[in-house]
């Protein structure tokens, strides 16, 4: 069986709906498969635990999408037509220190100055400063994410012309945590700033995470995190409308397993249980660059392109999550202050016993301190639970594989570790016992990988954030610009690819690349 589109997508991850949603929107006949039962990939919203209690399994705060054109100017419609809509809390993020104490990051510098004031009147001071180069920075960082990388050379070329620049360049080099300890003083505002930068999968001390300090800090005042009403899959089921009502097809349970080339394009997708679909026009494929050669093993792909795919390496830092849903919502001992936060990270009041959670992971061991972190959604969304009731989604670092053990150790182990986190978190509140939770559901690195592809070895990110996986060369310098050299009208999507992991709406740079690869107008959804 054979059926024939313009462009057929593998894979409903927000970035292929994103790319997808262009090409439809600008006419093409689309077709978007994917192989679980449910669409989404990293931005979904499911039942997990009981009926009625919604719960974002893996992504919960839309970030770095806010400043992409998609968004900020609503360039296909999804928040005026498609019923996408935002929550933007005013503290992005709270630090719940284990003494008890708590420190806010608010969108508000002046109420940042005074947080940070309770433990450092000078910290409060350098924070002005620091912010302000933030700041300035933001519009530079913000002009490289939602298009095409520039190549490296050119990159680095053009930052080697001014101080400004040289300055920058320096920042990108450096470690986050050599710029926290430069400029603040005090053990808490370090560790705030510092597992603020930690929720990127790297230790604060990486060198190259300098410059995610100055864009979280940048984004988080100008546009705080959005927390999509409904749930994360909200904005999943804006894009799947607005594709839909541009005539496009969305399908779950066809899994995809070759992409078929004709002289050297990609042609058409055929599925495991048989089924071919053409694509006339383009394939966008969200396919982790581990498992490219898999899909194009007959493509006369040059061999060094797959052999440095599947070179890429993971962050160290792979995620495990709990979701439970809650009698009550949740009450800290610190406050009711804490509810109103997004993210919340749980903290204890010594930075080595903080790093060395880090170097735990990084040694493939459960950290002694698990370096635990959580939301609340019901405190900012009530709309997912029934009245009264709860949901919590916490989560930890942990290795992938655990004590140089098989990554399936996880299925034996999970549910007690589970209740480790559980017990360890408990101090922090009034209510958090077993009596508290109705149901619960565990997602181990393991699973996050059996859930998508794109989450090879429980890696959120694809692969890790390092200097070499970055920009144009990211996942490789091959791939790193959306296409595979060899096959034309191929378009890679994921969070593998330039700019990142994390719900930015990165398939728009590959829309963009096929639209001009098709002589087509992407100008027509400039709404600036
Ligand atoms: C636990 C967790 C928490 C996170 N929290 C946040 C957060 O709070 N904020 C944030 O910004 N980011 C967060 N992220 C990261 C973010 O979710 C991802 O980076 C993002 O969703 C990736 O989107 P994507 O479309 O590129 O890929 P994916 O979402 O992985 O989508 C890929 C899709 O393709 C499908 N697919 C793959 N191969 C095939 C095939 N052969 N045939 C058919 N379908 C196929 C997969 O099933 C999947 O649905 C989190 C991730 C995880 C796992």
């Amino acid at each position: 069986m054979s059926m024939a589109y313009d462009v057929v997508a593998i894979g409903s991850g927000h970035n292929g709906l994103v790319a997808a949603a262009y090409l439809a929107a600008a006419g093409r006949k689309v077709l978007v498969l994917e192989r679980n039962a449910w669409f989404g990939g990293g931005v979904v919203t499911r039942e997990l635990t009981v009926q009625g209690f919604k719960h974002d399994q893996h992504s919960v705060g839309h970030i770095f999408i806010q400043a992409n054109p998609l968004i900020r100017n609503d360039e296909l419609g999804l928040i005026s037509k498609y019923g996408l809509k935002y929550i933007y809390p005013e503290v992005p993020l709270i630090s719940v220190f284990d003494d008890g104490t708590t420190l806010s990051l608010y969108r508000d510098r002046q109420r940042n100055y005074q947080e940070l004031a309770k433990f450092s009147q000078r910290d409060a001071e350098a924070y002005l400063k620091f912010s302000e180069i933030a700041a300035h920075y933001l519009p530079m960082l913000i002009g490289t994410l939602y298009s095409a990388p520039v190549p490296m050379g050119a990159q680095f070329a053009m930052m080697d012309q001014s101080p400004e620049g040289r300055e920058m360049f320096a920042t990108m080099m450096k470690s986050s945590w050599e710029i926290i300890t430069d400029w603040f003083e005090h053990e808490k505002t370090r560790l705030h700033f510092a597992r603020m930068v930690g929720e990127n999968l790297a230790s604060p001390e990486e060198l190259g995470s300098g410059i995610s300090l100055f864009m979280f800090l940048g984004f988080m005042e100008k546009y705080g995190i959005g927390i999509p009403v409904g749930g994360s899959g909200a904005l999943t089921a804006a894009l799947i409308r607005c594709i839909e009502d541009h005539g496009g097809e969305v399908i779950s349970e066809v899994d995809v397993s070759i992409i078929e080339t004709k002289a050297g394009r990609a042609s058409a997708v055929l599925t495991h249980d048989g089924r071919r679909f053409e694509a006339k026009d383009a394939v966008i494929g969200g396919i982790h660059p581990h498992l490219l050669r898999g899909y194009l093993h007959e493509a006369g792909v040059a061999p060094h392109v797959f052999e440095r795919a599947e070179r890429t390496t993971t962050s160290p830092c792979a995620c495990i999550t709990i979701h439970a849903s809650l009698q009550e919502k949740l009450q800290f001992k610190a406050g009711n202050h804490v509810d109103k936060a997004a993210f919340i990270e749980l903290l204890p009041v010594s930075i080595a016993r903080f790093r060395r959670s880090f170097d735990d992971v990084r040694y493939g061991e459960l950290p002694k301190d698990p370096l635990l972190a959580l939301a609340s959604p019901t405190n900012i969304d009530p709309s997912r639970a029934p009245m009264g009731k709860a949901t919590m989604h916490a989560w930890a670092y942990v290795p992938f594989e655990v004590d140089g053990r098989p990554a399936a150790y996880w299925d034996e182990i999970k549910e007690a570790y589970a209740d480790r986190l559980l017990e360890r978190m408990s101090p922090y509140f009034h209510n958090l016992s077993s009596n508290l939770i109705i149901g619960r559901h565990v997602d181990t690195p393991l699973d996050m990988q059996r859930t998508s592809p794109s989450f090879q070895r429980g890696d959120l990110h694809g692969i890790a954030g390092h200097q070499h996986q970055f920009g144009a060369h990211r996942p490789t310098p091959d791939l790193g610009r959306n296409t595979v050299p060899g096959v034309d009208r191929l378009y890679l999507v994921g969070p593998f690819q330039h700019p990142g992991g994390g719900v930015f709406g990165a398939g728009r740079a590959a829309a963009m690349r096929v639209f001009d690869d098709l002589k087509m107008n992407f100008s027509q959804f400039n709404k600036a």
